[in-house]
């Protein structure tokens, strides 16, 4: 057996656990902001938080950090966790919310404010900004930096008690002015907001910064590993400071390289803007990078979970490739998905020495990677579509499909020559003829014929109309974290190419949404939930990478 490989987390973990630290134990978290959906980056986090508890036989929490109330709803609450466990992933009992410590984040503020650690400052935001000096250069300290315990705490109930202005006060922690690390040069701990908030209603108007908010949720949930992305690297030393002047428990924090995504973005804000400015169809567009675009795409959980393993833990950011998650659909699909026959863009085929009026129902495997999917009957009859692609007038030696005089199997059905075709007035093809040797049906064809080509075809007269929508990415661009122009000159206007005229074999009408398929040689499609009962709307997953095979 293959000896398994353990992440730089994992190696931290098991060595945590062998050297007996917090008893232990493996308790993480995953802390979304509900201010929008989650995308492919958040699954990752998910998978590597969920799944090392899983792992280590540990707990994981949910946690909605939620101390920022200007864009966070409820909507996205509800829309995160329905992500979450559509991924596979269940936080059981342990749904937490920051917002359910201000209480306690507001005692922990006082507590540092009677320790002479925090004070409350006058200056607007831009006379502290201007006072921060730079990495290089030490910061100025506040004129109100000496202020008396007394004085702040009365100013503090004050501000909380909704008597002072947005911007007159903030609280910021005492640290170090001169410290080499930004963060610690007496960061910002509470700032006045007049604004309701999704959970608290207009309990509060002071709400606490994300480092202050953070790291002791953390500490109360008794986390253990609280892994973050590479960002948050530089307010770490905050994290911890926090933590020992509180003297509460122990969490330590441990960061991970992003996960960003070749053609597309990973940033809730800029989604907001696709969708809100209307570049795409909404939140679960199936273009879009969000959990719920690429499940509305056909990405199956399993894949997700696969691509997140395959791309790994790293310390330094990078892009990962989307082919590498296109392989991790196919090869789940390949498994799963039942094939079926359909049509793109169709061309009529004539078989003119078919019976007329003959109909008959042929036999088709429902999946050849699983034999229990079983058979499925399609018919068939002089008149189908076959793929416009398919047909060539003046086709070149190594085209194994069909053009004049050349032969190739229908998909379960038999061997036709081509006979003849005829064009419209644009000069497009419009139909083909051929002739079918009746010896030659699939499973009964004993003439030892071979020929190099099969064809995908649908009944014209039962075949269904459908719509399919074809993805291709949504930016053009690989690489946008290095682009120095707007993000939005870099979308790419053919992402979606509808195709209207498409058609299926029967057994697509009797699909409900969601359901997923094969069309041979084509790719995997999903059935979408715009799909009418008289016209199925269909989405194109992926291609198939690998050639129609017999
Ligand atoms: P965004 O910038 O898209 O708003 P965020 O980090 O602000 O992302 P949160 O809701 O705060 O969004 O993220 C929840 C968790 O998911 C955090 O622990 C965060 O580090 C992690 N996360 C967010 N984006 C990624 C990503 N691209 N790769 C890995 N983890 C991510
Ligand atoms: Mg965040
Ligand atoms: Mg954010």
């Amino acid at each position: 057996t293959e000896k398994e490989t353990l992440n730089f987390i994992e190696q931290m973990i098991e060595k945590d656990i062998k050297e007996g630290k917090n008893e232990s134990r493996v308790h993480t978290r995953f802390p979304p902001e509900p201010n929008g959906y989650l995308h492919i980056g958040h699954a990752k986090s998910i998978c590597l938080n969920f799944g090392l508890a899983e792992k280590y036989n540990g707990l994981c929490n949910l946690r909605f950090d939620d101390t920022n109330p200007e864009k966070e709803d409820t909507e996205y609450v509800d829309s995160i966790k329905e992500d979450i466990k559509w991924l596979g992933y269940d936080w059981g009992d342990r749904e937490y919310y920051a917002s359910d410590y201000f209480d306690q984040l507001y005692a922990f503020a006082v507590q540092l404010i009677k320790e002479g650690k925090a004070y409350i400052d006058d200056q607007s935001a831009e006379e502290i900004s201007a006072q921060r000096g730079t990495p290089n250069q030490p910061g100025q300290p506040s004129p109100f930096r000496s202020r008396s315990v007394e004085e702040n705490l009365q100013i503090f109930e004050d501000m909380k008690a909704g008597k002072c202005d947005e911007g007159s006060h903030v609280l910021r922690a005492n640290i170090d002015m001169t410290s080499s690390i930004m963060q610690m040069r007496d960061p910002v701990i509470y700032r006045i907001k007049k604004m309701a908030h999704h959970r608290t209603g207009d309990k509060w108007c002071i709400y606490p910064t994300y480092d202050f908010a953070h790291g002791q949720s953390d500490s109360l949930e008794k986390i253990t590993h609280s892994l973050c992305t590479l960002e948050f690297a530089a307010h770490r030393p905050l994290y911890d400071w926090f933590i020992e002047n509180l003297g509460i428990y122990k969490s330590e924090q441990t960061e991970f390289a992003r996960l960003n995504l070749g053609y597309t973005i990973v940033s809730k804000r800029k989604l907001r803007e696709l969708v809100e400015e209307g570049h795409v169809d909404g939140w679960d567009d199936p273009r879009m990078p969000t959990i719920s675009g690429i499940r509305r795409r056909g990405y199956t959980p399993e894949s997700i979970r696969s691509f997140a393993d395959k791309i790994g833990v790293a310390k330094r950011n990078g892009i990962s490739d989307v082919a590498l998650l296109e392989f991790s659909v196919r090869e789940d699909l390949n498994k799963k998905a039942n094939r079926v026959l359909g049509v793109l863009d169709p061309i009529k085929l004539i078989i003119t020495n078919y019976p007329e009026g003959q109909t008959e129902e042929l036999d088709a495997v429902n999946n050849p990677e699983d034999e229990s999917a079983g058979k499925r009957k399609i018919p068939f009859s002089s008149e189908i579509y076959i793929e416009r692609g398919d047909f060539m007038e003046e086709p070149p030696k190594k085209f194994f499909r069909l053009g004049p005089d050349r032969e190739v199997r229908l998909k379960y059905a038999y061997i036709v020559k081509c006979t003849g075709f005829k064009k419209n007035e644009a000069g497009e093809i419009e139909e083909v003829y051929c002739e079918y040797d009746p010896a030659t049906k699939s499973g009964q064809d004993n003439t030892g014929k071979k020929v190099k080509g099969t064809l995908g075809w649908v009944d014209a007269a039962k075949g269904i109309q459908t719509e399919v929508r074809l993805y291709d990415r949504l930016f053009k661009t690989e690489n946008l974290n290095t682009i120095e122009d707007d993000y939005r000159n870099h979308l790419n206007p053919e992402s979606l190419t509808i195709m209207p005229h498409a058609v299926a074999e029967p057994s697509v009408q009797d699909m409900a949404p969601g359901t997923q398929f094969q069309f041979e040689r084509m790719g995997y499609f999903i059935i979408d939930k715009d799909s009418e009962a008289s016209k199925p709307t269909i989405n194109r997953t992926v291609t198939l990478r690998d050639n129609w095979a017999k």
